[in-house]
């Protein structure tokens, strides 16, 4: 195994601030690197205690109000999805959609990939973040993973495959009703593509896995580790892609379709925890996306890893958190410091 280096520096900004009377005032600016992809993320010291600034408190009558006001429209509630949603041919998909307890996987009506499908998280058009049990999730994961072994099966270039998330409109969904996205392709996502890379030149380079490097080197540290559970271990991101990134690394499956009972098990029960922790910290959206290597090959250079983070909060007119120099610049503000967080997540496991 070989010792991650977690790379930072720091900057420092001068400027006469009117906040302090027009004083000469000094702030410091830390920069991180992501020891894989050399990601930049920053965090100003001037932020602290200042979240609001960036992300005002979720506002629970206006999540109310557009859950109430959009229920009826619904497509998934009160079972319309029956009769309103599209459904795979039989030889894919025998009935055309897959129904586990309260889910139903049905294909995206707009693909934006040769098998992108939909899993509805149950019957209930609104949820909050501490109301998702590990449950309902381990079905929606587990009817995801059969639908992509089935694709696997039906067509072998259809090799990558991510499992993704947007929750609440602040994070891209287009509607209230919790649901998971879906996407098997023959090309893997560019982020996709770019930690399968690195990956694979790391190991080359030192010839040992970066994944299970990492793990071993955040455990010798402590201070970003939150919990192992089974063979998932759950980390604060040292350079996150976005708000309160939380990661899970497989310390086993370089693929979905290795993944054990229990992984699914202890995907699910994680999530629900960090996201009951989002919640208590007044967050209310969230991305995910779990990486696949390639399902024709165990890949001992890669390990499957899942990126949580949250988004704007669901409050009236708000203002995106992606935008120059997230989109474009390809950097991101740490808002709440990574050791920290995980201090504090490592309470709900
Ligand atoms: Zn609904």
């Amino acid at each position: 195994m070989a010792v991650i280096h977690f790379e930072r520096w720091h900057q420092k900004a001068r400027f006469h601030n009117p906040l302090k009377g027009g004083i000469l005032d000094t702030q410091d600016i830390e920069v991180r690197l992501d020891p894989l992809t050399g990601h930049q993320s920053m965090y100003s010291s001037a932020l602290e205690g200042k979240t609001s600034i960036l992300f005002p408190e979720t506002d629970y009558d206006y999540l109310s109000r557009r859950a109430e006001e959009t229920r009826a429209q619904c497509f998934m509630c009160d079972g319309r999805w029956n009769s309103t949603t599209p459904r795979y041919s039989d030889a894919l998909l025998p009935g055309g959609r897959l129904v586990k307890g309260e889910t139903v996987l049905f294909p995206n009506l707009f693909p934006l990939a040769a098998y992108h499908a939909v899993v509805m998280l149950g019957e209930s058009h609104r949820r909050l973040l501490n109301e998702f049990t590990p449950s309902l999730v381990r079905d929606a994961f587990c009817s995801s993973v059969e639908f992509f072994r089935r694709c696997y099966e039906s067509d072998s270039t259809m090799r990558y495959f991510t499992l993704n998330a947007n929750f609440l409109l602040p994070a891209g969904a287009s509607v209230i009703h919790p649901h998971f996205q879906i996407i098997g392709s023959p090309f893997p996502a560019t982020h996709q593509r770019l930690l399968l890379e690195k990956s694979l030149a790391y190991y080359e380079d030192k010839g040992s896995c970066y994944w299970i490097d990492l793990v071993e080197s955040e455990r010798a540290l402590k201070n970003r580790c939150i919990a192992r559970t089974g063979d998932l271990e759950w980390l604060a991101a040292f350079s996150p892609l976005g708000v309160n990134e939380i990661d899970a690394v497989w310390l086993n499956a370089t693929h979905l379709l290795e993944w054990t009972e229990d992984d699914f098990t202890h995907l699910a029960d994680g999530l629900c925890r960090v996201l009951r922790a989002y919640h208590d910290m007044k967050f209310s959206t969230f991305n995910f996306a779990v990486f696949s290597g390639p399902t024709h090959r165990s890949s001992p250079e890669f390990r499957c890893v899942m990126r949580l983070v949250n988004r704007q909060n669901m409050v009236n007119h708000h203002r995106t958190d992606d935008y120059y120099f997230q989109k474009l610049l390809k950097n991101e503000i740490i808002v709440n410091p990574p050791e920290q967080l995980a201090e504090f997540v490592r309470g709900y496991f």
